[in-house]
């Protein structure tokens, strides 16, 4: 190859490097939608198997990337997180946080103990947390509330179950959710990430269609608009994998992806970061 062909190439592919690196590094500062996908490990993992995991994520997610990648795993592994990903260009953060800043909370962790880790997101109002554990509307504004006062951003989860999904209730369930955090939140709310994550479609290998997907999207954001949060990164999450992401973030409205299952396989969680 001539040497001024060579020369070309390479200065196109630093401009590209570097503008995805100022256009990611802007997002991340500004309240711009960021383009973001986020792995909930859930109660999944364990010392050896995190460490092969994270080792690929740190040493395959180059700075080009055109999205932000984070891992959220049990809180007995944000050491590990942290340990295996400071210096990369992979996030960490927590599955959940206390709304109470300290105290008599046994079992709690608290935002500002996440903060300590390293942690740059904390999920809030999975839909397992909201029915395994109780978690209402409130509790959940509540908790994210707590996680941006200590300086994380919480991802906050919406999203119907089956049946409200079959008696049409889908539009009134999300927008409640969504309602509960603006309230809890206020003028911050720009600075959180959303989740919509259809109950029906998580761990069960159904994915809504991206067209259905996105009309939930496009509602959370005219009513984020209201808000004054037009700006606020909407993710998909619900049996996303490699092979179905890309469908889903070519809608308008769908910036990313919350991932369970499909993110503890490092070749997978890479390619829909990719997608
Ligand atoms: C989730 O846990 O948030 C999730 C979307 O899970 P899965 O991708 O396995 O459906």
């Amino acid at each position: 190859m001539r040497r001024g062909t060579r020369r070309r190439g390479q200065e196109r592919r630093f401009a590209r490097v570097f503008q995805c690196r100022y256009q990611r590094a802007r997002a991340e500062r500004s309240n711009m939608r960021r383009k973001l996908v986020a792995g909930n490990w859930k109660m999944n993992g364990g010392l050896a198997a995190n460490a092969r995991l994270l080792d690929r994520l740190a040493g395959e997610w180059t700075a080009a990337e055109p999205r932000v990648l984070a891992v959220c795993v049990p809180f007995p592994y944000l050491a590990q997180a942290q340990a295996a990903l400071t210096g990369t260009t992979v996030r960490w953060g927590a599955q959940d946080v206390s709304e109470h800043a300290a105290g008599a909370y046994t079992g709690e962790v608290a935002a500002g103990m996440l903060m300590e880790f390293g942690c740059r997101y904390a999920i809030v109002g999975h839909s397992e947390r909201r029915q395994l554990h109780g978690e209402s509307d409130a509790l959940v504004g509540a908790k994210a509330r707590a996680a941006q006062s200590a300086g994380l951003i919480p991802i906050a989860c919406v999203g119907e179950t089956l049946d409200e999904r079959q008696r049409n209730a889908t539009a009134a369930v999300v927008s409640r959710q969504l309602a509960a955090v603006i309230d809890a939140l206020g003028d911050h709310v720009r600075d959180a990430v959303v989740a919509y994550e259809p109950v029906w479609a998580i761990g069960t290998g159904r994915t809504a269609a991206p067209a259905e997907a996105q009309a939930v999207h496009a509602a959370l954001r005219t009513q984020l608009a209201s808000a004054g949060a037009e700006e606020v990164s909407i993710l998909y999450g619900g049996s996303v994998k490699a092979a179905n992401a890309a469908t889903l973030f070519a809608m308008p409205d769908i910036d990313g992806a919350l991932v369970g299952g499909a993110s503890l396989d490092a070749g997978e969680f890479l390619a829909i970061g990719r997608a």
